[in-house]
């Protein structure tokens, strides 16, 4: 099971790190009614929105990517959280990327991203405003120790616990990945009020930034949710098998590949810009 996770990551990564995609080439939103479209790792979005550039709640990272779009729930979202963040601890979140004008599969870096409801935001709460050339070129830090098996505690901070809990608190939210170390953590500081893990998944990487998922719009209606992750806080079984030996993949990762679109995002494609 495991092994099959980690070779399936593994072609994932390979398939986006290869495909050209014509979504790099869309300079602004596709107008119309927000609407999200497929999967939130094959899928666009049409009416997308900028989340504002300046705020006194958050600092955008990486501007010159253009990669600050997304559905405007999940603008309101970034809206909400930062704010509530502000407000209890005085810092400010760094947002990393969300998804580009028209969503869709980036060349390279993310395999999801591509239905506006995702975002990156990185655990560190910085209580003053990074430079502009911080903020082109962030750096983050790692959370988790070598060896992978626990968070650094010269680095954890309790705000950080609490960030995560709020976001997935949050209405909309319905998956937040982090590093199966940083749950870890977060299972061992919950206490009694534990609904709230039951969204945080164990991931991959994750171990300087959160990655947050929002459910589909209810007026989207072409776009595909994911199941909901199993019952229960996910502290148990599921979390330690990530702590587990890993078995060395015996199968040569096949090339694939993406799926086909979405016939509304290739219809998009088909309407407004080429593909070679
Ligand atoms: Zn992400």
């Amino acid at each position: 099971m495991k092994t099959g996770l980690i070779a399936m990551a593994a072609l994932l990564l390979s398939v986006a790190a290869e495909a050209k995609t014509p979504w790099q080439e869309v300079t602004h939103p596709i107008a119309g009614t927000a609407q999200s479209i497929g999967s939130f790792a094959n899928g666009c979005i049409i009416g997308a929105q900028p989340l504002a550039l300046q705020s006194s709640d958050y600092q955008v990272m990486r501007v010159d990517q253009r990669r600050y779009f997304g559905h405007p729930e999940l603008v309101a979202f970034i809206y909400r959280l930062s704010s509530q963040i502000r407000r209890a601890t005085g810092a400010e979140l760094l947002i990393g990327d969300m998804g580009m004008p028209a969503g869709g599969r980036f060349s390279s870096g993310h395999v999801s991203h591509q239905s506006g409801l995702d975002v990156d935001i990185w655990l560190q709460l910085p209580r003053r405003r990074w430079s502009q050339q911080q903020l082109l070129q962030p750096q983050p830090v790692d959370l988790v120790m070598a060896g992978d098996r626990q968070v650094n505690p010269h680095l954890w901070r309790p705000e950080i616990d609490y960030l995560i809990k709020t976001a997935a608190q949050d209405r909309d939210v319905t998956r937040i990945f982090v590093n199966p170390a940083i749950k870890k953590q977060l299972c061992r500081e919950a206490g009694e009020d534990r609904a709230w893990l039951h969204k945080v998944r164990p991931w991959f990487a994750h171990r300087a930034h959160m990655h947050v998922r929002l459910r589909c719009p209810a007026d989207s209606l072409e776009c595909q949710e994911q199941d909901s992750p199993p019952a229960g806080d996910g502290c148990g079984a599921e979390l330690s098998s990530w702590f587990q030996p890993r078995q060395p993949s015996t199968k040569t990762p096949v090339k694939t590949l993406p799926p086909p679109l979405p016939p509304s995002c290739q219809a998009l494609v088909d309407r407004h810009f080429s593909v070679e």
